[in-house]
């Protein structure tokens, strides 16, 4: 079955990955931009990270023929210092108009702190005035209800937000309701060692049903496997699910999000 995989972090990733993906029917993937391991000196470096997420990455994945779109902010982690935060908000734009651009992202919380709030909103307000789509990250911390929350309360406090222009990723059992209920989109990470197993996402599914809904690998570069997409795919169609189904979740969910995009050319796939 093909599949998208709308979170993965191929910059970490090798090429040999790249070839296993294409191996087991991805036709296209999402990259969002998100911390290194590393805290980066300057704002330089994020235009450097920009550059190869717009124009190298795309090329790289084309050679496997995977479609290669990308998300740009400053991540949670790294929002912690306001003034290099406003230095990367600021070049964003020339970005924005970039082939593979889908919108403003993974944004959202790390430590629930001040700053990392305030960096929040200013990606939030740069989203609405250019219209662009946004890809949230929640913490995977023992607070992640609580930020998921403080977000949810940030988002509805600007009118201007439309739910459905917003994926809420990394949910779980306590805080996909948060997510559904309130309009959002939201994406459910399949990781070996932490988040959450195809089998706990099978499990949500069987809860909140199939609307607004996908699943991803968040492949980075910590322990990871970029083909967890493929493995829900086996948990669901040994659960009995229907092919159909599992197509919505896995591919065409992902794809109606996507085509919300201020940018987005149209490919039959
Ligand atoms: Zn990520």
């Amino acid at each position: 079955m093909k599949f998208i995989d709308p979170h993965i972090h191929m910059v970490s990733r090798t090429t040999d990955d790249y070839q296993r993906l294409a191996y087991s029917q991805c036709a296209a993937l999402s990259e969002p931009a998100f911390w290194a391991g590393f805290d980066r000196g300057s704002a330089n470096a994020f235009h450097d990270y920009f550059r190869q997420l717009t124009e190298y990455e795309p090329r790289r994945a084309a050679l496997y023929q995977i479609r290669h779109y990308c998300w740009l902010c400053i991540n949670a982690k790294e929002a912690e210092n306001v003034s290099l935060s406003r230095e990367v908000i600021a070049m964003i734009p020339e970005f924005l108009k970039k082939r593979n651009v889908l919108g403003i992202g993974e944004i959202g919380l790390n430590k629930n702190t001040r700053n990392e709030a305030i960096v929040f909103q200013e990606h939030v307000d740069l989203a609405m005035k250019t219209n662009e789509l946004i890809l949230i990250h929640t913490p995977h911390l023992e607070d992640k209800y609580k930020g998921t929350r403080m977000i949810v309360d940030m988002l509805k406090g600007d009118r201007r937000v439309q739910p459905h222009r917003v994926c809420i990723d990394h949910v779980e059992e306590h805080t996909v309701r948060l997510a559904i209920d309130n309009g959002f989109w939201c994406g459910m990470t399949l990781y070996p060692v932490t988040k959450c197993t195809a089998q706990r996402a099978a499990d949500i599914i069987e809860m909140v049903g199939t609307d607004r809904i996908m699943v991803n690998s968040a492949g980075d570069w910590g322990r990871s496997d970029p083909t967890a997409v493929p493995e829900f795919i086996l948990e669901m169609r040994r659960r009995g699910h229907a092919e159909a189904i599992i197509r919505k979740i896995v591919y065409e969910n992902p794809l109606t999000f996507w085509k919300q995009a201020n940018n987005w050319q149209d490919w039959e796939a």
